[in-house]
């Protein structure tokens, strides 16, 4: 049970009382629903001796082991762990550990009171995870989660400064069962407000989608950064007004730097006034996303979260030992209000840069703690062996972060093979680029070489010069459910 909170007195509540609030609702999340009806996390608590009253707030997490996605992956392998985390109450473990009250409410309340636990604690839902490079993760959903999630995208919604009333938002993200695509719907659903999907590239099209653009006149457009610019590039070649729109809300994956600059040129194009671009952030396993604050010359102040429905940890990834506030490190995610797939100290894999902060927030004064709006993942460090002597490590995140951020480059992709196609031979970096029109493509293709090179240490083997029409058809921006920025074409071993 327990509800979201009142969220126009939580985004303005003093840290010290936020922080009551969330050791709240983690004491009772962790005594009332994860130990008692979650058949992995009541093993973790046994295994590692932590009795479930002995939490009492969040540094106390740090006595329990972390959770990965091999875990989960482990967990849905076999039909008898199948559903290890999803919480599945019974009346024995109800019997043992609510408290008197709530078994008492129980009792009392009789038909209905079955019928809400059942509301409550009965999966009606699920989405995906979007692994490339693994199996895809259902996370289940009961109707109070959908709530949940629901009024979490409702919260987003006002961070965003939107008007339900008044405001029209065309939804690009892409068609599937996927957070990103039913967030937005259920915000909308929530708030009032107009939601209008297009389904993305694969489902309406990028032509499609802007026929919608045209006649809805939307006043925000909501997608993943590749393919929202996507649509506004061929937006100002098809001479499309986007006069009405004011903002434009990032997500699924992370914005690179620049690229924002680059859509409002787009959007200037097409005759737009003041546009504010923000990003945000959220992923399968928290069933949960979260937003930066707009301002007028779109810097971000960081993610706003939602204390009273998860906590976040900041760890040493190599250690993992918790980092002071302001400090970078691999986020690790606590869900406190929620039931169906639940999970406790989930590492995401995503480095965030400046950590987390209590602060207030210098641009909108909600008091929400806040993670930095730059993160990579952990695992997009590839060891390529580009000489005989050693494998050289590369982030290819920073790697498309520097191709995204220039303004000559219209689109980009990073292919990584064996030269000869011998998986004896040598790795071989090849970087393919769409260059804008009128730039002087050997000029460009110098300072790539340059650019990477000063960025990662590693200069790519070749620099593909290609037509925008070429470029797009290797992304498969019209084809793909998202585009492929990095390919991978090396034999497996
Ligand atoms: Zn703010």
């Amino acid at each position: 049970m327990g509800t979201p909170r009142d969220w126009a007195t939580l985004e303005r509540l003093p840290a010290r009382q936020l922080h009551a609030v969330q050791d709240a609702a983690l004491r009772r999340c962790v005594r009332e629903e994860l130990y008692p009806f979650s058949n992995h996390y009541r093993r973790v608590f046994d295994e590692a001796l932590v009795r479930p009253d002995s939490i009492a707030c969040v540094a106390d997490l740090q006595r329990l082991p972390f959770t990965t996605k091999q875990d989960l992956l482990r967990a849905q392998s076999t039909p008898e762990t199948r559903y290890d985390f999803v919480l599945r109450p019974s009346p024995d473990r109800i019997r043992a550990h609510w408290p008197f009250s709530r078994k008492l409410a129980l009792v009392l309340g009789g038909a209905r009171a079955r019928e809400a636990l059942r509301f409550q604690y009965t999966p009606n839902f699920l989405t995906f995870t979007t692994g490339r490079s693994s199996e895809p993760v259902g996370f289940a959903y009961t109707p109070f989660d959908l709530q949940v999630l629901q009024q979490g995208i409702a919260r987003m919604f006002d961070i965003a400064g939107l008007d339900p009333s008044r405001d029209r938002l065309v939804n690009l993200f892409p068609f599937a069962p996927h957070l990103a695509f039913w967030a937005v719907t259920l915000g909308g659903f929530e708030t009032g407000a107009l939601v209008v999907p297009s389904g993305g590239g694969k489902v309406m099209g990028t032509d499609g989608s802007l026929r919608l653009l045209e006649r809805l006149k939307p006043t925000v457009i909501v997608g993943t950064p590749g393919f929202t610019y996507h649509v506004l590039r061929r937006g100002n070649e098809l001479g499309t007004s986007f006069a009405n729109v004011h903002t434009l809300i990032l997500g699924a994956e992370k914005v690179p730097p620049g690229l924002k600059d680059k859509m409002l040129e787009a959007l200037r194009k097409g005759d737009a006034g003041e546009v504010r671009i923000l990003g945000t952030y959220g992923f399968t396993e928290a069933r949960m996303a979260w937003a930066e604050c707009p301002n007028a010359d779109n810097h971000s102040t960081g993610y706003h979260l939602h204390p009273d429905l998860g906590v976040f940890e900041v760890i040493d990834p190599k250690t993992g030992a918790v980092v002071p506030d302001g400090e970078d490190g691999e986020l690790v995610y606590t869900g406190i209000l929620g039931h169906g797939t639940s999970v406790l100290r989930y590492r995401t894999g995503d480095l965030c840069v400046g950590g987390i902060t209590w602060k207030p927030c210098p641009n909108c004064g909600r008091t929400l703690p806040r993670i930095g709006a730059e993160l990579r993942r952990v695992s997009e460090q590839h060891a390529l062996s580009l000489t005989k002597i050693k494998g050289t490590l590369v982030d290819l995140s920073v790697m498309g972060s520097v191709l995204a951020a220039m303004r000559d480059v219209e689109e980009w992709q990073v292919v990584i093979s064996k030269r000869n196609d011998d998986p004896l031979e040598l790795d071989q970096l090849e970087v393919r680029v769409a260059p804008r029109v009128g730039v002087d493509v050997g000029e460009l293709a110098t300072r790539i070489q340059h650019d990477l090179a000063n960025a990662t240490e590693v200069a790519p083997n070749k620099v593909h010069v290609l037509t925008l029409r070429e470029m797009l058809e290797h992304l498969g921006m019209e084809s793909a459910m998202k585009e492929k920025r990095f390919l991978d074409r090396r034999p497996k071993s």
